[in-house]
């Protein structure tokens, strides 16, 4: 399924999510971190004030013209005036504090979520962690390029995914193509269902994913509509939170009744119908072979399922792992890297046997607690509530320990990387978003200043995958298990006539013998009755693309008891499945704040990215421009060279102060400044301490806390401290 970012109001879990410490100290990043006093009231209460207020506005508004109108004495209607502007005065009170309470808990002076967004967004362009493709040519919604500190960002994220998944568990990666021939994503179900709900203006033509002008409706209506009653604020936050669940007619029902029209035109809609996300092609000259660029990565795993397994010994569990682009045609790209046409996608399928998904690695990550948003909890209107991984899983909250075992190590992941903790959570998918086949599914969404996101699926897809390509290329996608004890059971018997079949389909006898001992029982059945019936009957192969004619001598079908010594069954996939770039533009955002220069006339942007994601893990910048300086951060730098840690030097004549600003900007956490021969200092970003250190230990000490061998801390206790005479700001 498509994903769509998930639509809980963001207020919700903002006043649940807190993260004090530092927000108290960054004003930007305060408006979607801080928690409200304990008693703040709800949204809900201040609704139900503001009617209340409302009411006495109108009743006092009614007492005063009838004195009017009564010629009542003048103190007498002076004093209900002034009554009525008292109630007029708290009345515009509770409304300024509904208005920061829908608009995520903005206090006076707190930028809106738009400028917080403005703020970052202008300057991750401006200082091109991405850039919009094609910008000469007005560029393509949906398309981004990273220049280099995203490009850097990037990589890091990358190698620590592979870091973390793929050699922490062993993983298979693999890494195949993108465009795909047809019949691998008929089989896999994205030619007929890998669709989006879009309606279209009924007078241009313009078209609109159906399920976001929902969503926006109900979101502007509940933050920019005071008036509205909590009654009616409740059911629009009902409807954003099962908007996933809509089908097709509740969807177009809810576009009616909320009398939603085109944005551009305010013409009529049609009512919603199935668009295709995939980019079609053709492969080769003849334009014979139809084919799709991928718009997940997962089939090439799937398609490669038995040679994997027989790669990793025949023995399950196991996992593949894959990190590729994957392309999606998207209605209507919006939210920058959030909804692209084409992002990387890393995803893992991790095989077990469907009989045990136990995990022996569970017991590591149960007694992490983070916030969980379970099914009952969404339809019931609640919020995400903190809660204890294990027990979610001995609980049955989360279907078993494997597809729990993942949800925890995706937190540790994300948060890793430097995730808020308190805008993370695992959402799990409504019924009916959720696939008919998968057995669990949960979401790790993260709020940002578009709302909640989902950045990872995490799913139980069951024997779906490998049972669908079984039956489409005829090749058995199974996993053996050798019994201890032999057992008798009843079984269908397929035997193909391998010398018949080698005379009639010469070079292509395996392909038949292989889509033969593949069929079903009822398709064997069936077989086996024409073949009875009429001596002849015609059978599709899928590997070849076209039905053959199979005669009564070319296979033996039966039922019959046999003694078995293996079980043959086809393994459960617990898939996460990570979208990269939604990743990172949270992370972005997470990392983002401002503070002001001594003066306090001027704000600094600075990203606090821990070392491990900075594009760049340090500066090195002589004081002022002397040869011998120079020399001594030339020297440095070869240091940083050769302990691999990214750097770079800077010997413009810019004041310190300034070269420190646009460093902090890229997030580079650490700053050598030369100022002697013999030592040097390095600053940490984002307290702006410093301690010195001698040249010949500065590159081992940096790369030591970039690495995680040491802590700033440490370095600030075991180190002389520097009071610069240079005032950075
Ligand atoms: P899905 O296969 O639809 O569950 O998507 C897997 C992951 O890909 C999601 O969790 C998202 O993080 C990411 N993703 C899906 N669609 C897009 C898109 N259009 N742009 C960027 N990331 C996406």
């Amino acid at each position: 399924m498509p994903p769509s970012p998930s639509s809980s109001p963001p207020s919700l879990l903002a006043r649940l999510a807190s993260s004090a410490s530092l927000a108290s100290r960054l004003s930007i990043s305060r408006l979607f971190s801080s928690s409200p006093p304990a008693m703040e009231p709800t949204e809900d209460s201040l609704r139900k004030a503001l009617a209340g207020r409302q009411a006495a506005v109108d009743a006092q508004g009614n007492a005063v013209r009838a004195l009017k109108a009564g010629k009542a004495p003048k103190p007498e209607i002076d004093a209900a005036i002034k009554a009525l502007n008292d109630l007029k005065i708290e009345k515009a009170d509770v409304e300024k504090r509904l208005q920061a309470a829908v608009s995520g808990g903005a206090g006076d002076g707190a930028l809106t979520r738009e400028a917080f967004r403005h703020a970052v967004v202008n300057t991750l362009e401006r200082r091109l962690f991405y850039i919009p493709s094609f910008k000469i040519y007005r560029g393509v919604a949906g398309l981004y390029d990273y220049g280099p500190p995203g490009c850097a960002v990037k990589s890091n994220v990358l190698a620590y995914w592979r870091q973390h998944f793929v050699h922490e568990e062993n993983m298979l990666e693999v890494d195949c193509p993108c465009v795909t021939p047809e019949i691998v994503l008929k089989a896999s179900g994205h030619v007929d269902k890998f669709t989006d709900l879009m309606v279209k203006d009924e007078k241009t033509g313009t078209c609109y994913r159906a399920d976001h002008l929902l969503k926006d409706f109900c979101n502007e209506k509940l933050q920019k509509d005071l008036s509205i009653s909590a009654e009616k604020a409740a059911e629009l936050k009902l409807v954003l939170a099962t908007l996933d669940d809509l089908s097709a007619d509740k969807l177009g029902a809810k576009i009616k009744e909320y009398g939603i029209t085109a944005p551009d035109t305010k013409n009529p809609l049609s009512d919603p119908y199935p668009f295709n996300l995939m980019f079609q092609t053709s492969i080769g000259p003849s334009g014979m072979l139809p084919g799709y660029m991928r718009p997940e990565t997962a089939q090439g795993i799937f398609v490669n399922f038995k040679d994997l397994y027989y790669y990793n010994g025949n023995k399950l569990p196991f996992a593949a792992a894959q990190i590729g682009q994957a392309f999606r045609n998207e209605i209507s790209p919006r939210q920058g890297l959030l909804r692209v046409r084409e992002f990387t996608l890393a995803e893992i399928e991790h095989f077990v046997d469907p009989e045990d998904k136990s995990h022996p690695k569970f017991s590591g990550v149960a007694d992490l607690e983070f916030f969980m948003f379970p099914r009952e909890q969404q339809m019931s209107g609640q919020s995400a509530i903190i809660t204890q991984l294990g027990e979610a899983v001995s609980k049955g909250t989360v279907n078993n320990a494997t597809l729990g075992y993942f949800i925890g190590r995706v937190y540790l992941f994300l948060t890793h990387l430097g995730i808020d903790k308190g805008r993370l959570r695992f959402r799990q998918h409504l019924a009916n978003e959720m696939a008919h086949y998968a057995a669990d599914c949960w979401d790790a969404e993260i709020e940002c200043s578009y709302g909640w996101i989902e950045c990872v699926g995490i799913a139980d897809r069951s024997a779906f995958d490998l049972r669908a390509h079984t039956e489409k290329s005829g090749v058995a996608l199974v996993a053996h298990e050798k019994l201890a004890e032999p057992r008798e059971v009843e079984k269908l018997v397929i035997v193909p006539n391998k010398k018949e079949l080698g005379l009639a389909f010469k070079g292509n006898q395996k392909m038949v013998v292989e889509s033969l001992e593949a069929m079903g029982e009822e398709e064997a059945f069936q077989l086996k009755a024409a073949l009875e019936s009429k001596g002849e009957a015609e059978f599709l192969v899928c590997a070849m693309g076209k039905s053959v004619k199979i005669k009564d001598n070319m296979v033996n079908i039966s039922k019959q008891k046999i003694r078995e010594n293996q079980r043959v069954f086809t393994p459960s996939v617990i898939e996460p499945s990570f979208g990269i770039g939604r990743i990172i533009y949270c992370l972005f955002e997470h990392s983002f704040y401002t503070r002001p220069n001594k003066a306090g006339d001027e704000q600094f942007n600075v990203f606090r990215f821990p070392p491990l994601v900075a594009p760049i893990k340090c500066t090195v910048f002589p004081l002022i421009q002397k040869p011998e300086y120079e020399s001594v951060a030339q020297l440095i730098s070869r240091s940083l060279t050769v302990a691999g840690v990214s750097h770079k030097i800077d010997i413009t004549g810019n004041t310190i102060g300034k070269r420190y600003a646009r460093t902090d900007e890229l997030g580079v956490p650490f700053a050598i400044t030369v100022d002697s021969q013999v030592d040097v200092t390095i600053r940490e970003r984002d307290s702006k301490d410093q301690v010195r250190v001698s040249v010949g230990e500065v590159a081992s000490v940096v790369k030591e806390v970039i690495d995680g061998h040491r802590t700033w801390s440490d370095v600030w206790s075991s180190f002389p401290h520097h009071t610069s005479a240079s005032a950075e700001d």
